[in-house]
């Protein structure tokens, strides 16, 4: 087998002669790898061009044999060109022996590619941030506070824009007194680069062939200390609060949850739910937000047992101009891959449903549908559920909808409609999404949704709430035949000013929130719980710095202010 090689940029991913011995050489040994982790309980290593993973596969290896148990090791690494989980597994074969379980294991929770931040959690040990972009555009996006530098990116010569003053700049952001970094490149501009940033840069003799490489280490202010918090009471069971615990749980926490109503007693305990982000027509930190919490999502769900996951798809039906016109525009502006994302026309729409539709659509094939509360019972299953929300907590995340009086969150009510799938509507392929939904039959049955009344606060069910669902539907796709309602659940959900989720720390001090995920919490409640789970072991963030400033909950009180600044 060849070493892979970028046509791109006309270079090799890695040696030609030894791929692992240049990794260890240059990178583990070039940042005196494992001597700098003895002792320490957690350690950041970040990377500009991930590749293949090599670097980090080796990383990983060395670290799970060589760190202290209880350590933890986050690896952050960006990545223009991501490459696809195919052409990583053949191009690594020749070691394929030699780095698993490593390789088999982040194979299989490798990213779909689309832009922006991923992370991956493995064994409760190891963090990924795959961070999907151009180093110049991402790195600022980073908060972290990196150890160890590697700096991989194509030879300098044929690949100038990775070796940028800006991406030298951020590194020194991202840096402390003890931080080293090294590459494989001695070109004179990198060396004279990274020393204008406040690196001290020493040349060394290169691996095998190549004369030298550069290794060093930053000079600048003492590392920032890290407290991480213990014990976490996380109040309120619902998609919030229980992934919030999920999602602690992998980092090796232990948290608690107080629910007085139990488990998924409110919007979250729907037995069925479709998996999407919310669309906007330009690229955003919103956007970006749901772009990763719907990754996240995707990868996570087919790994969690009796949640009724099924990856059956979605179409977003373009139902005017204005419609057609935003999806459009979502595609050509949220840069997702034509496997993940694409605007299809009638036609088209109509063989991916199953069904005859007569607008354009966007399809989604990775979305699907799940049981969302089972899907909080599987959340939440090894969790202590607390009787009493006191007691002696180092931390508290409030994830409980529209209690807390101190967050600008309203209800919306919202009532779905269970129907039994008729001739024709057995048909239907994908989950079918119009204003309202109907998702692809389970079971015989479908579940029609929903109803928006923010006027109303009562969850009993009401009669004309299932004929409107139907109306909506049978309207906006004719020709589906009638349909006899089985049942019918109404529930309040929570939603922000901005329709937005609050998602962050409350104030100086140890308290988060995790709340107003709207109609869209089974994906945006699992990219929160990343968050919150970062702020509270004092990691590097799972999002980008504008996606994290969007979801928290300061926005609101800035705004006000702003608008009180402008009035004076
Ligand atoms: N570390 C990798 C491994 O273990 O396989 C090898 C990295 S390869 C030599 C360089 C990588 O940098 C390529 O994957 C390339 O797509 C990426 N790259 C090139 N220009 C970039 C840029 N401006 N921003 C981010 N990544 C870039």
């Amino acid at each position: 087998m060849d070493t892979p090689r970028s046509l791109q940029f006309d270079d090799v991913y890695f040696s030609a002669h030894d791929g692992p011995g240049e990794t260890i050489y240059v990178f583990l040994d070039g940042n005196d790898l494992p001597a700098r982790w003895q002792g320490v309980d957690h350690f950041t290593i970040a990377e500009t061009g991930f590749g293949t993973g090599l670097n980090f596969l080796l990383a990983w290896e060395l670290f799970d044999r060589t760190a202290q148990k209880g350590a933890f090791l986050d690896f952050i690494s960006v990545e223009k060109f991501p490459l696809t989980a195919d052409f990583i597994r053949s191009g690594l074969s020749p070691w394929a022996q030699r780095l698993e379980p490593y390789l088999s294991n982040m194979l299989a929770q490798y990213p779909m590619q689309v832009p922006g931040f991923h992370r991956i959690v493995f064994d409760n040990r190891v963090a990924l941030t795959l961070v999907f972009g151009d180093a110049n555009a991402v790195l600022p996006e980073v908060e972290a506070s990196v150890d160890a530098w590697f700096l991989d990116g194509f030879t300098p010569a044929k690949n100038p824009d990775m070796w940028t003053e800006g991406v030298f700049a951020q590194m020194a952001r991202l840096s402390h007194s003890a931080t080293t970094f090294s590459t494989f490149t001695a070109a004179g501009f990198v060396k004279r680069g990274l020393m204008a940033a406040g690196f001290a840069v020493e040349k060394k003799r290169g691996f095998g062939p190549k004369r030298d490489m550069l290794a060093g280490h930053f000079d600048g202010p003492k590392k920032p200390r890290r407290k991480p918090m213990k014990k976490i009471l996380i109040h309120g069971a619902g998609l919030a609060g229980c992934s919030a615990a999920y999602a602690l749980k992998l980092y090796g926490f232990d948290p608690v949850l107080y629910d007085p109503n139990g488990i998924a007693a409110g919007a979250s305990g729907n037995p069925v739910g479709i998996i999407n982000p919310r669309f906007t027509a330009y690229r955003s930190a919103e956007s970006d937000f749901y772009t990763a919490a719907f990754a996240q999502s995707v990868r996570t769900f087919p790994n969690l047992s009796d949640c009724e996951y099924r990856r059956c798809g979605s179409l977003h039906l373009a139902m005017d101009e204005e419609k057609q016109k935003r999806f459009t525009h979502t595609k050509e502006h949220w840069q997702w891959e034509d496997a993940h994302m694409r605007y299809l026309d009638p036609a088209q729409a109509s063989d991916v449903a199953g069904v005859a539709i007569s607008k354009p659509a966007l399809y989604l094939p990775d979305s699907g549908r799940i049981n969302p509360r089972s899907l909080c019972q599987f959340y939440a299953r090894d969790v202590a559920m607390a009787r009493e929300p006191t007691g002696d907590y180092d931390a508290h995340i409030f994830a409980s909808g529209a209690q807390m009086k101190e967050i600008p969150v309203h209800t919306v009510r919202g009532q779905i409609t269970f129907v039994e799938s008729n001739k024709i509507s057995t048909g239907i392929k994908t989950n079918l999404c119009y204003g309202g939904y109907i998702s692809a039959p389970m079971n015989g049955m479908h579940v029609i949704g929903s109803t928006f009344q923010k006027w109303l606060k009562e969850t009993d069910s009401i009669a004309q709430d299932d004929a409107d669902n139907i109306n909506k539907l049978t309207t906006s796709i004719p020709g589906l035949g009638e349909f006899k309602v089985t049942g019918q659940r109404a529930a309040l959900r929570t939603a922000s000013q901005d329709r937005f989720p609050i998602v962050g720390r409350m104030e100086e001090g140890e308290r988060f929130v995790s709340t107003a995920h709207g109609s869209h919490g089974i994906v945006s409640s699992l990219g929160g719980a990343h968050l919150l789970a970062d702020y509270v072991r004092g990691g590097p963030l799972s999002l980008g710095k504008s996606t994290v400033n969007a979801l928290s909950l300061s926005r609101f009180f800035e705004r006000e202010q702003r608008k009180a600044g402008k009035k004076n």
